[in-house]
């Protein structure tokens, strides 16, 4: 890896261990089956509690920009497939296969629309692929903070985020600087502007350094690590690929097969934070994305017959509490994020 220095020591510990695969897994799986042994320790509740702080910290910033948190769902017919290749759980619902949330994209589009802004916590559930379990960063069931307004374009969306990591960062420097000191916790600066570089040059930019990284697709995980490893500070990577992301992310009108998307990046190694975009709304460009995405019309009923109707044009983001919560307390993997983690493929409670 280029710049270990960049790398937080705890990102770089847990890369070194999982290397070992399955005998991490293991021993990892050892742990977990006692979850009430691994959370009384100082360093677990020390990150729960920072983890209360910056989720009231996300709350207190939301509701002070107008917006309003609703109760998330849980069960659909459908749910975000743009869910990079990880499964769905499915349910039986009265005789209908319904779906457990992979996101909430779908309602929040509605939601929306019709209320203006809004946020779900909404927990998820992917079966991500069982080499997740070795990202540092990937958990079967984990929190979202899903974000939607009406009316903004991916640039207010990308300031409201930014503006969110800001206040979370500086409520938990000044409320839980004993957690931090617990943990050995020396959190970033995050008060400058953070850096907006596009998907192709972010593309590039691995590329010099002999990452194998693709114009036409999303950064492979091992090179989103490299990369946030490059930066000190939070940053965006904007303008996906068509085909890339889910069908919901808007094409730009004026440059086709560009995304008015973004992800944010943690640095020192963490990876992404959140993902976000200007949604796709007006019914044939949907039923046209969906086609092409190889999505099933007709599993999409309720939300086409939505869009059918009209509905207004929204943007937002979902910010992982998880993963943030591995950033603010530089953990090296995001199960310590949770009491009852489900690593990918690990048998745990
Ligand atoms: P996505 O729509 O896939 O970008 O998910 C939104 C956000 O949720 C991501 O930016 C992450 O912060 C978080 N997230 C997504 N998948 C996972 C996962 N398997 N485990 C933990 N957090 C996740
Ligand atoms: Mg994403």
């Amino acid at each position: 890896m280029p710049e270990t220095s960049a790398i937080h020591p705890s990102v770089a510990r847990f890369v070194e261990a999982s290397r070992q695969g399955s005998r991490y897994l293991r021993e990892l799986e050892r742990k977990l089956s006692k979850p009430h042994v691994v959370a009384r320790s100082e360093r677990a509740r020390a990150v729960l509690r920072v983890q209360a702080i910056a989720l009231s910290a996300i709350r207190e910033f939301l509701d002070s920009h107008g917006f309003i948190e609703l109760l998330p769902p849980i069960l659909g017919p459908v749910t975000d497939p743009g869910i990079r290749g990880a499964g769905q759980v499915v349910v039986d619902y009265y005789g209908w296969p319904y779906r457990v949330m992979s996101s909430a994209i779908l309602y929040k589009q509605a939601a929306a629309s019709a209320l203006g802004r809004i946020y779900f916590v909404s927990p998820n559930v992917r079966l991500e692929p069982p080499e997740a379990a070795l990202t540092g960063r990937h958990l079967a069931e984990f929190v979202q903070v899903d974000v939607e307004g009406s009316g903004m374009s991916y640039e207010e969306v990308m300031d409201l985020v930014e503006g969110l990591l800001k206040h979370v960062v500086a409520v938990v420097k000044g409320e839980a600087y004993r957690e931090l000191e617990i943990l050995g916790r020396d959190l970033p600066d995050c008060s400058d502007p953070f850096p907006r570089l596009t998907h192709s040059r972010a593309v590039s930019m691995l590329r010099s350094l002999g990452v194998d990284a693709d114009e036409a697709s999303e950064i492979p995980w091992d090179g989103e690590v490299i990369l946030s490893g490059l930066f000190r500070s939070p940053f965006f990577i904007t303008d996906y690929p068509l085909g890339s992301r889910g069908f919901y992310d808007r094409e730009d009108p004026e440059r086709p097969g560009v995304l008015r998307d973004f992800d944010l990046i943690y640095p020192e190694g963490f990876g992404e934070a959140a993902s976000g975009a200007e949604r796709e709304y007006e019914y044939e460009r949907v039923l046209a994305r969906l086609k092409a995405s190889g999505e099933d019309p007709e599993e999409y009923g309720w939300y086409l017959g939505m869009l059918a109707d009209g509905i207004k044009p929204t943007a937002g983001f979902g910010i992982g509490v998880e993963r943030l919560t591995r950033f603010l307390c530089g953990l090296g993997s995001v199960w310590e994020a949770r009491l009852c983690p489900k690593v990918p493929g690990v048998y745990s409670p």
